[in-house]
């Protein structure tokens, strides 16, 4: 019998990476402690990511807000960006006519390869 090619043959732990001696096929952890442990931190990740994004969301949409509120309704990726924009965080894109309309929850722009443009709040369609 050749004990490498069994050797290669066995499932490895994802946590740990040792190999799964026992048990029925398609294990995919080595012990309970390892499973556990696997997916606390895939759990605590996922929080995480969703933490950062609404983060990012609520930030650009207090800056969105901060404009309207000064009746800026186009202003440059850069400056933008120094207020603390992330243009990476939104909720929804489409193609307008041609344009790239994004929104933040409800306020919508215009976003050209320089600046954004036409910030207005969505009005509610009825
Ligand atoms: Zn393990």
């Amino acid at each position: 019998m050749d004990y490498r090619e069994k050797d290669s043959d066995r499932p490895v732990c994802l946590e740990c990476g040792d190999e799964i001696m026992y048990g029925r096929t398609g294990r995919k952890f080595c012990s309970d402690s390892c499973k556990n442990r696997y997916h606390n931190r895939k759990y605590h990740y996922s929080r995480s990511v969703r933490l950062h994004v609404l983060g990012a969301l609520d930030k650009n949409y207090s800056v969105l807000e901060k404009l309207l509120r000064l009746d800026i309704r186009s202003i440059s990726l850069g400056d933008l960006a120094q207020m603390g924009y992330n243009k990476e965080f939104v909720t929804s894109y489409h193609k307008v006519g041609g344009h790239d309309e994004y929104r933040c929850f409800d306020i919508k722009y215009y976003c050209t390869s320089t600046r954004i443009f036409r910030i207005e709040r969505v009005q509610e369609e009825d």
